[in-house]
């Protein structure tokens, strides 16, 4: 095993010094910045097991099993769980942030990576930092303007911003210590995922992959933000010369010009650091574009390395040591970013120690974390693209689903079996705890597509796409043990809606998982019996937490439903929006919530007027589809988190080409389309957002 120093205290000295002179002026208040967590260090964290009052890092500790050692709340305990305490977060946007807990103080992340410093006992708030993300560039969002978490080291709570920086943050005060812009600043890249401590170093990755850009990681120095090192998880333009050897190999798995798009394989949720082997697992997405086609034309092909694979590098400078690819060539946006687990399992009589994923492919895989041998990979969920795994590890794949001829419906849609929502492992039990759903999606290739940097760059084609002709409407979900040694569910607690939370694991026996219709549940570890439940108005996909201050445990979770699902009006996406909380508990709590909001009252036509054909309506359907549904839903459906434009007010539609041209409403979170859309586009799109108005009245 590598052995390094991990004191970088005393070569820093200089930098902490400078910071103290240019930052703020106050050398003093540089030192109380130290005492705020302060002690907080590389030994620390790395004994975050022990440290059961505390939750440090966004997986609790460096391995991200996500199971606290607390007991006070337990299967005999629970039913006597209350709430202690709510924080509003300000609005009704999506959290699906893991908060982190420091000495009694909670840092919790919302919308527009907004960081929310909070006393851990009382919900009261010590401050606030709010990065101010350019509301434009939520265009580049895929997914929904989410934080998943910041992460704390040195008296200093790190975050990722939407539009590309890295943020650290004086524990203290929240004032800003350094920032550094990660992203090329105007690319389509974005940031949603938790920053993660390696030796000294921030770590962070960034999405963009459905835009049309080149995946990697960064590491940065913690106490000065330098970059230290970053590696590419594709290759770029091979005239260019490439990076790294790897790079060099995984060429050879590419062919045509890929790299005009970007490649994609953007890591933009799990990045793990395994101190003891001194590696970091990297979770890689799918490509730019979706399909392989259309990344390798002219009857190319090839596995597309590193795009949807774990792929291993050395923490101290980034240099590749394994991959392993879950799904080769991805042609259905198989991501690899799902939450990477770290774990000692004995496997046929021997202890290995593992690295555990389910990705979106629908497959459980368990590798071995030193070498990245493939151990074993199980479906995890009903899936239509494999119709098996081959004894390598390589999957066996339906030829139909390669193909996508005349649009195919292909199982798990692209947003997977599962996805980014945290799973959680108990050694006792030895089972790990996730959200599964089943759905399906038509894949239709756009084989006219050609690469725009200012939009999305799927290569889906859009035409006539709506929520009936997109999505499986028949979509479900469950909460499932797996045993990852044996391969096979233990027991499953079917969802009312598809999509549920992120899971918590502790040793009172017992899985925390919140669900869209604002359930916060406990199931008895060993066998899902449900034995406390508590009813909020708001869905919960974040995953809950638990810590514990002055001899009291408490157990928190972010109540804010969102994301893409959400946003696109996809049959996954039902849950309740209404206002994003911050929730936490404790046995005996009896803090109470504001009233509900109230329901939104049915849709009126509109008495807005513009002369428009059917076929105008049509034309601004196939217009809506690429350019407005990722925000405001398929067929203009929308459950609140952004503006239902067929509740758009006479005033809206008078001024309705100033907002989507002219960015009227951009401080609001709606950027400007005037490259990408033209008066007449505009006036078809509204047409058809009237259509749908019209045809809502009077119902929902
Ligand atoms: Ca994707």
């Amino acid at each position: 095993m590598r052995t390094k120093s991990r004191f970088h205290l005393p070569a820093l000295l200089p930098f902490l010094f400078l910071l103290a002179a240019c930052g703020s002026g106050d050398q003093s208040r540089n030192l109380e910045m130290v005492a705020g967590g302060g002690g907080i260090d590389d030994a620390v964290l790395a004994n975050a097991d022990a440290d059961d009052a505390n939750w440090l890092t966004y997986g609790r500790t460096y391995k991200e099993q996500r199971h606290s050692p607390l007991t006070e709340i337990n299967e005999e305990t629970v039913a006597r769980l209350g709430l202690a305490w709510s924080y509003d977060v300000g609005n009704v946007r999506g959290l699906e942030g893991t908060p982190l807990v420091v000495d009694g103080v909670m840092y919790a992340t919302s919308a527009w990576s907004v960081l929310h410093a909070i006393d851990a006992r009382t919900g009261e708030q010590l401050w606030t930092h709010d990065p101010r993300v350019d509301r434009g560039h939520a265009r580049y969002a895929c997914c929904d303007v989410v934080n998943r978490g910041a992460a704390f080291y040195r008296g200093k709570v790190y975050t990722a911003t939407l539009d590309g920086r890295i943020v650290a943050v004086a524990a203290e005060s929240g004032e800003t210590v350094w920032e550094t812009q990660t992203t090329p600043k105007g690319e389509a890249y974005t940031i949603t995922g938790a920053p993660r401590i390696a030796d000294g170093r921030v770590l962070i990755g960034n999405g963009g992959a459905e835009f049309g850009v080149r995946g990697y990681v960064s590491a940065y120095d913690a106490q000065t933000g330098e970059l230290d090192w970053r590696v590419y998880t594709v290759p770029g333009n091979p005239a260019d010369g490439f990076e790294a050897e790897a790079l060099e190999a995984a060429a050879e798995t590419w062919s045509g010009e890929w790299w005009k798009a970007g490649g994609g394989g953007t890591a933009w949720d799990a990045i793990v650091y395994d101190p003891e082997l001194d590696m970091v697992y990297i979770g890689v997405g799918n490509g730019s574009p979706w399909y392989a086609r259309l990344r390798n034309p002219g009857g190319g092909g090839g596995d597309n390395l590193y795009l949807s694979s774990i792929l291993a590098v050395r923490a101290s400078d980034g240099e590749y040591v394994w991959h392993y690819q879950t799904t080769p060539g991805d042609n259905w946006d198989y991501t690899a970013t799902q939450p990477l687990m770290l774990a000692e399992l004995e496997i046929n009589g021997r202890e290995r120690r593992v690295i555990m994923q389910a990705p979106k492919n629908g497959f459980f895989y368990v590798i071995d974390r030193e070498t990245g041998e493939f151990l074993s990979g199980t479906s995890y969920a009903e899936i239509s693209w494999a119709t098996g795994m081959g004894d390598d590890g390589r999957p066996i794949e339906n030829p139909a689903a390669r193909d996508l001829a005349g649009g195919v419906f292909v199982q798990p849609g692209p947003n997977g079996a599962h996805n980014w929502h945290p799973m959680s492992y108990n050694a006792n039990t030895g089972l790990v705890y996730f959200p599964v759903y089943d759905h399906s999606f038509v894949h239709r290739v756009n084989d006219a597509w050609s690469y725009d940097p200012r939009t999305y760059n799927i290569g889906l084609d859009f035409k006539n796409r709506t929520a009936d002709a997109g999505e499986d409407v028949t979509a479900t979900g469950r909460l499932i043990a797996w045993d990852p040694v044996a391969g096979r569910e233990v027991w499953r607690v079917e969802q009312p809606l598809p999509v549920s939370g992120g899971t918590l694991s502790t040793s009172g026996n017992l899985v925390f998982q919140g669900r869209a219709d604002g359930t916060l549940s406990a199931y008895r570890a060993t066998d899902g019996e449900v034995l406390w439940e508590f009813q909020h108005e708001t869905g919960i996909a974040a995953p809950p937490i638990t810590y514990s201050v002055d001899g009291t445990q408490y157990v928190a979770v972010l109540s804010g439903w969102g994301g893409p699902e959400v946003l696109f009006n996809s049959p996954l996406g039902q849950g309740n929006v209404a206002p994003s909380r911050v929730l936490a508990f404790a046995l005996d709590g009896s803090a109470s919530l504001p009233p509900p909001q109230p329901p939104f009252p049915p849709i009126e036509a509109p008495r807005f007027q513009l002369a428009a054909s059917a076929a105008d309506v049509d034309a601004g359907r196939d217009l809506y589809a690429p350019n407005c549904m990722r925000c405001h839903g398929a067929d203009v459906v929308n459950s609140g988190a952004t503006p239902d434009l067929r509740r758009s007010t006479t005033a809206i539609h008078e001024s309705f080409a100033d907002i989507v041209l002219g960015g009227l409403r951009e401080p609001l979170g709606m950027p400007a389309f005037d490259d990408l859309l033209n008066a007449e586009d505009v006036r078809l799109i509204q047409a058809y957002v009237l259509a749908r108005a019209r045809e809502s009245a009077g119902g929902n």
